[in-house]
């Protein structure tokens, strides 16, 4: 059986990748989700084994010296990695892997497993994101700021990224990533997704001169 490419999901926090990637894999027969391990505090309804693996610093550390992680990044002061094993057997059964992953473990990946698809989804604007981000409740205006901060230096790395997609409407970004798994959807970063990380990056720039 051929092995089928790891689909590789990034985006500034608040884009909505997390609800996409869920909704992918409900509405694709041949994707399944990868499950991350991380030293986080789980969150509300969050259940080990299929939101995450909670592991704590020392088995987290354990895994890396053994190699047992395609790749792992700090992120917001936590540590996530991606178990190699879960990600190299179910490839194996030819079923596509999502990993929704913060863009350095997604830059990991691609030297790791050269075929793998890089998606960064972008906010339909920045108001969106914004809108988003406040609605979450957990973002006082100084987390903002961090987030905000951080959704620019993540953007800065979007053009190494194979496909840009705007999460506008849920539906249109499933099925636009399932044309990119079947190979319909041909047209890598062109002038306009370009278009769309620079005006992205600068409204996110100005937010951050006022207040918000
Ligand atoms: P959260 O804590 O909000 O679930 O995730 C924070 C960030 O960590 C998100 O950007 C998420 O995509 C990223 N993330 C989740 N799992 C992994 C992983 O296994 N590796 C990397 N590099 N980032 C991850």
């Amino acid at each position: 059986m051929k092995r089928a490419a790891p689909i590789v999901l990034s985006a500034p926090s608040g884009t909505g990748k997390t609800t996409l990637a869920h909704r992918l894999i409900e509405e694709s027969d041949d994707c399944v989700f990868s499950v991350s391990i991380t030293t986080r505090t789980p969150r509300n309804s969050e259940q080990h084994g299929l939101d995450y693996l909670f592991l704590d610093e020392h088995s987290f550390d354990k895994m890396i010296e053994s190699g047992e992680l395609a790749e792992w990044a700090c992120v917001h002061g936590d540590r996530y990695g991606t178990p190699k094993k879960a990600l190299n057997d179910s490839a194996d059964l030819g079923h596509h892997v999502v990993l929704d992953i913060d863009v350095q473990g997604a830059l990991q990946i691609r030297d790791a497993i050269p075929d793998a698809k890089l998606i960064f989804v972008l906010p339909p604007s920045v108001d969106v994101l914004l809108e988003r981000l406040k609605i979450r409740g957990t973002e006082e205006s100084d987390i903002l700021g961090l987030r905000l901060r951080s959704a620019l230096e993540e953007l800065e790395v979007a053009r190494d990224f194979d496909y840009i997609i705007i999460n506008e409407h849920l539906s249109d970004c499933v099925q636009e990533i399932q044309d990119i798994i079947a190979g319909k959807e041909t047209v890598g970063l062109n002038s306009e997704a370009i278009e769309s990380i620079e005006v992205c990056r600068s409204g996110i720039a100005n937010v951050l001169k006022r207040d918000y």
